[in-house]
Formats: C-alpha cells, structure tokens, sequence
C-alpha cells in the first residue's frame, strides 16, 4: 500500500489544527492549555528548522560554486536572479496598488469601527514596538544595507539568523577562493563541504516527519490567539484585497513556469507544495528555505548550481507577497484616515515597498514594520502612524501566513526559470526522496 504524500499529511495537521483550536476557544482555560502544552511542539520545529538553515546554505552554496568550474557562469546566474526579482516584484507591488484603487476598502469603513481599532491597537505594545524597529533600520544611510551585507565576523553571521546575506557573502567569497586556487588544493574542503551537503539534506527529510504535528501546534496555537471575530470582519474587504492580489500572483507564477519551462504548473506548485504549507503555519521564509531548496532541488529537479545561490538570497530580498500586501495596506490606511494620495505618491509607493521588501528580514511581522517606512516615503504624518497600524494589526497574523506562501512560492519559481535559462533544469530525484514522500 502507498504512503499518504507529505503535502496530504500536513494539510490533515492544519485542518486539525485548527478544529482543534476552535474548540479549545470554547473550553474555560483552553487558550492557556494550547499555550503551555501544545504551542512547545511547534516552536520546536520552526527552531529545529532554523537551526538546519546555515550549515545547508553553506554546504549547497559552496558545493554550487564548486561545481560551476568557470566563475563567469556565477556572474550570469547573479545578475538573472536580480534581475527577475526585481522585475517580480515591481509586478507584485503594481498588482496590489491596481487591486487597492479598484476595490477602495478604506473608503466604506465606519469612523466607529476606526475608533475601536484604534482603541484597541494603537497604543499596544507590538504596534509600537513596529514603529520603534522601522525608526531605527530608517536611520542609517542610503548604502547601508551594502555595509550590512559585509560581515567582520563569518562565526558571528552564522550565529545570527537574521544575517543571511553575510553569510551568502562569506560563502561565496570562500566558494570562489576555492575555485581560484584550483581543483587539486581544495578538493578535500569540497569534499567536506559535498558530504556535510547529503547529511544535511537527510537532516530536513527527518525534521519533516515531525511536520504534520507541527503545523497542527502551530495553527492551533494562531487560532488561540487570534482577535475579535468582529473586528476581523469588519476589515474582511481590505484582507479579501490582499489575498486576491497573492491569488493573481500564483496564477502569474504559473503562466511564468508553464511559458518558459514547458513544464505543468499544477505539477509544480504539487512539487513545492509542502513548502508552501510550512511556510503558511510558520509566517517565515527564513524557516521554511531548508525545504524550499529540498523540495526544488530533489522534486523539480534544479540544478544545486543555480538553487543554493538563488533560494538563499531569494528567502532575505525577494518578497513578492509582502511588498503587494504593502501597497495594498498603505493605500487602505490613506484611504481609510482620508489622507489624499497622488499619482507620484503611488509611484513612490512602488519603490518603496521594493526597497522595503528587499530590507524586510524572513520573519513573521516583519513586512509590517517596513510597511512604517512606505508610509513615511508619502509623507504620511509621523502621529498617525501608530492609528494606521492599528487599523491592519487584527488581520495582519493571517495575512502574513498568506504572504509568506507567496514569498516562498516566488522564490522557487523564480530558481525554476533562472534554472531552465542556464540550462540547468534537469529530471526530479526519487533515490533521495525520504520513504515518507511517496506520492498518492
Ligand atoms: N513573514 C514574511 C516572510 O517571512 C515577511 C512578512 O511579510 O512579514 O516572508
């Protein structure tokens, strides 16, 4: 008999999830019981997760460059990437202002429901410690993120889960150091590098078991702590808009893969879907990128080549998920407060939400803090930032589980189409597919 395919067992952990979370609202000291008993097993993962994330970067990236023999190949590969993040993501953003103008889910809402929100947000600890995060990445200068991406120590970068670009940086750096000084004197740090590779990869096959339970703590722990059912309703329009917008952008990545790989869209989103579903439970690129770069490498059939560069740099700039959901919400915030935007304010809006997108770190929460700095860009006054927010936080947990799937679903497919430009598109690998990814 076959197995049930992975994908199939996460999806049964989610739903029961979140019954399970449901009923535990409706029991006297359910939400307590979910948070001391339940919640440890999902954090566990998402720790176990990260805790993978640096040596397999490390290891795939280095065996990447190794492998490529000719540097100006990785020259080619770099600038592609860059070149089609940018691009999706400037269509992401202009998707969401499109969808924002035309839908005006700011426009209907009450000044009722705006004084609750904004009673019950504005001065909570967590909407103003977004203002205080954004105020202090707001105040180094316009090159610093090319300081930050530098490190002065590579085992401090590694130690530090939010400084993945140095890490990629000191990678590279020491990958085409290898290459310059030739096959024979590094081939036994590539061997170290080939072999810590495969064990790692075994590593995310056996931290997956553990999945299907884990996204059930982890949505039952978002049910738990989700807000009043009211005041999710009333911003049902404005989180319809976003939604909508990270549906248009599946449905663009499909026709990307489907033009340019000739390969079946529905084939590959199943390929990547557990991906997708750890990255809705978890609210995190960061976390999910170890199975991102299992799934496109060994399910797709992306070349290490192209993925370890791509995936890793892709999970800390490319966030096509969280730069539409920052124009969308900037713009229903303008909309809902009646503060005026103009054509040029839009424009700022689509290069600002790419920067920001860019600087917003692989973490739940973190588009919004970013979202501050879009709001100032159009000179939305500094004493409203905190009622603005206010207006999105009931919803913002669902909608950044929402966006991180995009995210992620940008990246991967993003690594598919540089792979296949570069000829590096191969056949998925079945002999090092766990037992447990037997498809159904
Ligand atoms: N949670 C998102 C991610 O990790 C970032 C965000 O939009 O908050 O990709």
């Amino acid at each position: 008999m076959k197995k049930l395919a992975l994908h199939w067992k996460i999806l049964i952990g989610m739903v029961l999830g979140i019954l399970f979370g449901l009923a535990m609202t409706m029991i006297d000291g359910g939400a307590g019981f979910v948070g001391n008993w339940i919640k440890p097993f999902g954090t566990i993962f998402v720790k176990l997760l990260k805790l993978i994330a640096v040596p397999l970067i490390i290891a795939s990236l280095i065996k990447g460059i190794s492998d490529l023999k000719d540097i100006s190949k990785f020259k080619n590969i770099g600038l592609r990437t860059i070149g089609i993040y940018v691009g999706t993501t400037v269509i992401a953003i202009t998707i969401g202002l499109l969808l924002v103008n035309i839908v005006k889910p700011g426009d209907g809402i009450s000044e009722e429901t705006i004084s609750r929100l904004t009673e019950t947000y504005a001065n909570s600890g967590s909407v103003q410690a977004k203002i205080a995060e954004a105020s202090k990445q707001k105040s180094s200068g316009p090159l610093q993120f090319l300081v930050d991406m530098v490190p002065d120590n590579a085992m401090k970068a590694m130690s530090n889960n939010k400084a993945m670009l140095q890490v990629i940086f000191f990678t590279i750096f020491l990958g085409i150091s290898m290459l310059l000084v030739g096959e024979k004197k590094s081939k036994p740090l590539k061997k170290f590098f080939d072999s810590l590779n495969e064990v790692v990869l075994k590593m995310v096959d056996l931290i997956m078991l553990f999945a299907p339970y884990a996204v059930f703590a982890l949505l039952a722990n978002v049910v738990v702590s989700s807000n009043d059912p009211d005041l999710l309703l009333a911003l049902l329009k404005y989180a319809l808009t976003v939604v909508g917008g990270l549906l248009i952008m599946v449905v663009f990545y499909m026709i990307l893969v489907s033009v340019f790989t000739k390969k079946n869209p529905l084939w590959f989103l199943q390929q990547i879907s557990p991906a997708q579903l750890l990255a809705f439970s978890t609210s995190s690129s960061a976390a999910t990128l170890p199975v991102t770069m299992e799934r496109v490498e060994e399910h797709v059939g992306v070349d290490k080549e192209v993925s370890s560069f791509v995936l890793p740099v892709g999970a800390t700039i490319n966030m096509d998920g969280t730069s539409l959901y920052q124009a969308v919400a900037a713009v229903f915030i303008a909309q809902a407060l009646s503060f005026d935007l103009t054509f040029g304010d839009q424009l700022t809006i689509i290069l600002t939400a790419l920067l920001a997108s860019i600087g917003s770190a692989a973490v739940p929460g973190a588009g919004m803090v970013m979202l501050v700095i879009v709001l100032e860009a159009v000179g939305f006054p500094a004493e409203k930032l905190a009622i603005g927010l206010a207006l999105i936080f009931a919803v913002d947990r669902p909608l950044d589980m929402c966006r991180t799937v995009i995210n992620v679903t940008g990246d991967a497919t993003v690594s598919t189409l540089v792979a296949k430009s570069v000829g590096k598109l191969g056949k998925p690998n079945p002999k090092n597919w766990d037992d447990n990814y037997d498809e159904v």
